[in-house]
């Protein structure tokens, strides 16, 4: 009888390591990116798109991500039965280099009221990161949800965004979420988020 028992057959040697654990580094630091750029060139898993409550595309970076994902995506957003502001919704990214689009809606800026304001815009980063990491989306980028037509002063949403993204990643103990990268466009933005980043995530 020829055969071997399972156990008892010589294993070749292991051509690819097993897969690693994942290590959560010291810092949170190798795990964010502050660009300034236009968020729809960007070929991370998914991009987040400052949207609003229809679903249906609007100006701004909103309107920069339809025209360049194409119109497919505004047929599968018309699917998608709107969105409450403060959460997000996921969807295909068509033409984009991206692998998927999320949808948030941020709050359109209350000065009467900001803590609402900022319970709100933090619920749009929460969601956001949540529905990636559901979806298998390793790198995320943001756009700066709300400091466009929505008025949130750029120097109070920026804190808020890190906050939130710094508890996620710290919670997040499997390291779903490899890499959120903020993206800045406009000045205003991009003094606030460089004002920011190494409070919300020092460097070593
Ligand atoms: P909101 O209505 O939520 O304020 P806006 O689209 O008006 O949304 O602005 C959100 C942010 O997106 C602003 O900081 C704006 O400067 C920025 N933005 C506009 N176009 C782009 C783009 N192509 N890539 C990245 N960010 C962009």
């Amino acid at each position: 009888n020829k055969l071997v028992h399972p156990t008892s057959a010589k294993l070749p040697p292991a051509v690819t390591p097993p897969p690693q654990p994942f290590q959560p580094s010291k810092s949170l630091n190798d795990r964010v990116g502050l660009i300034r750029g236009d968020i729809t060139t960007l070929a991370v898993d998914a991009i987040v798109n400052a949207a609003n409550r229809s679903l249906l595309g609007g100006g701004g970076v909103d309107g920069a991500i339809h025209r360049a994902a194409g119109p497919e995506l505004l047929r599968e957003c018309r699917t998608l039965g709107g969105c409450e502001t403060g959460s997000a919704k996921i969807s295909g990214a068509y033409r984009l280099p991206c692998r998927k689009v999320i949808h948030a809606v941020g709050p359109v800026y209350d000065v009467l009221r900001p803590e609402t304001s900022e319970a709100l815009l933090r619920g749009c980063y929460t969601s956001s990161l949540r529905l990636a990491a559901e979806s298998g989306c390793r790198s995320v980028a943001f756009s700066a949800i709300s400091t466009g037509v929505y008025g949130y002063p750029s120097r109070e949403a920026a804190p808020v965004a890190m906050r939130a993204v710094r508890e996620f990643l710290e919670e997040d103990k499997e390291g779903k979420i490899e890499l959120v990268v903020f993206v800045t466009f406009e000045k205003k933005d991009v003094d606030a988020y460089n004002d920011f980043l190494p409070m919300f995530f020092p460097p070593e």
